[in-house]
């Protein structure tokens, strides 16, 4: 089988080169998943602000607003226990991946893309050291002027030979009435130090709740540890009660994020690779859906340079590492700045300062002045009370005229 262009992956990465090729018009295109859809993936299935963004430039925007469910309260816990609690004003949404993705794919079959789910690749066919394709467990063959390799942390086609830095993630889901809507919890529990758990809202009543953990140690040796236990012991100290009260559905699920500051290594004679199998996840936080969006329309671009003979492949390569670089290594540096904030105990002293009385009376001591011009914002006389007391008092009149 012969098809112009081949991505090995439906996720977010792969799908979002799929609808962004027939966005721009590019015909030929032709998407593998090993797995049938719509499939499960292991993911928290939080949408930041910045992937709601991406989203929206993919053409998923209203679904996506009928379908997710918004995040209203963010609630920080620091290593020491200081609890922050912020209102998130919808600015990100739970929506489960297995329902994410597919929308992801369907869209991309509206726009023309072939969709073939239940093809597992087990390996790139090259010729002259360039990749003409892959070939399938059922030894067919599919060739391609161009692939996109978004297979995910496993990928079988990176040339990375850096270690493979990674972070843990263990996860289960709950049922219950007692979960507060639309309240998203990122603790940093110090057992997970630098790195947190979290309790992401996916409807009213279910959550999924999860921790992440470094793989490795600072030396880049792997750390012994039971991951389960970790996990049981995490869910014990911050949800004993609300768990109590919930039913489990279905079993805990783990699977690595892979990460890195630097992005090398995302191009092949022929090919590229995105998402994760490009390691392009924050290592502070584990997010890893808006990257891989963001990757795959990077790639589709640098791809229709190509196929409109703008670019020679080398160019358009170039550009694809550039403008992946450009977006993501200040963000991926960032990372590290919040794991010492959190090791460091900063975000302990920043949650203290912000929960203190004399912060919040000098935040709005700063607020009033500016909106009122002037230093004395107290109001001569208790305002509202009067106000109140006055209107008990005239709704007794006129019952009783
Ligand atoms: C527990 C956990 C929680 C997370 N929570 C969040 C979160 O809340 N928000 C967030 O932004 N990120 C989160 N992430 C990270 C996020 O899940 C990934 O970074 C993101 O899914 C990467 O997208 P991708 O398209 O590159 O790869 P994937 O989503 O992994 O997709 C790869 C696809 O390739 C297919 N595939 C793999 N191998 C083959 C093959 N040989 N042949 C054919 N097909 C193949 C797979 O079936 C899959 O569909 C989380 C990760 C974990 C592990």
């Amino acid at each position: 089988m012969e098809t112009e262009i081949l991505i090995v992956g439906a996720g977010p990465s792969g799908a979002a080169a799929a609808v962004q090729l027939g966005q721009l018009g590019i015909k030929g295109v032709l998407l593998v998943d090993r797995d049938r859809f719509p499939r499960n993936k292991t993911c928290g299935s939080g949408l930041s602000p910045a992937a709601l963004h991406v989203a929206e430039a993919l053409g998923i925007g209203p679904e996506l607003r009928a379908r997710a469910n918004p995040v209203v309260t963010v609630r920080f816990v620091t290593p020491a226990g200081e609890e922050l609690r912020v209102p998130a004003h919808s600015a990100a949404v739970i929506l489960l991946r297995k329902e994410f993705d597919n929308l992801l794919v369907e869209r991309a079959r509206s726009l023309g893309v072939h969709f073939r789910d239940g093809f597992r690749v087990t390996e790139a066919v090259e010729e002259d050291g360039r990749v003409v394709g892959v070939r399938g467990l059922d030894g067919s063959e599919i060739r391609a002027r161009w692939v996109l390799f978004a297979d995910g942390a496993h990928t079988l086609f990176s040339r990375d030979d850096r270690e493979r830095r990674h972070i843990d993630a263990l996860m289960g889901w709950w049922e219950g009435p007692g979960f507060e809507p639309g309240r998203l919890d990122m603790i940093f529990d110090r057992a997970l130090s630098p790195l947190y758990g979290w309790l992401f809202p996916e409807t009213a009543t279910r959550v999924n709740i999860g921790i992440c953990i470094d793989a490795q140690d600072e030396y880049g040796r792997k750390v012994p540890r039971d991951l389960r236990a970790v996990f049981q012991a995490f869910l014990d100290r911050h949800y004993p009660d609300v768990l109590r009260s919930a039913r489990q559905v279905g079993g805990w699920k783990g699977h690595p994020i892979v990460h890195t500051t630097w992005i090398t290594s995302v191009t092949r004679p022929g090919a590229l690779l995105i998402g994760e199998a490009a390691r392009l996840t924050h290592n502070g936080t584990g997010e890893g859906i808006s990257q891989a969006m963001q990757s795959g329309i990077y790639a589709a671009t640098a791809v229709a340079q190509l196929v409109r003979g703008e670019a020679t492949e080398n160019v358009a390569w170039r550009g694809y590492v550039q403008a992946l670089r450009k977006r993501f290594t200040a963000g991926f540096a960032g990372g590290y700045l919040l794991r010492d904030l959190v090791a460091s105990g900063a975000l302990d002293t920043l949650a203290r300062t912000y929960n203190s009385e004399s912060f919040q009376r000098a935040i709005h001591w700063i607020v009033g002045a500016a909106l009122t011009g002037s230093t004395s914002q107290d109001a001569p006389a208790p305002y509202g009370e009067a106000r109140d007391a006055q209107r008990e008092l005239s709704d007794g009149e006129s019952r009783v005229a």
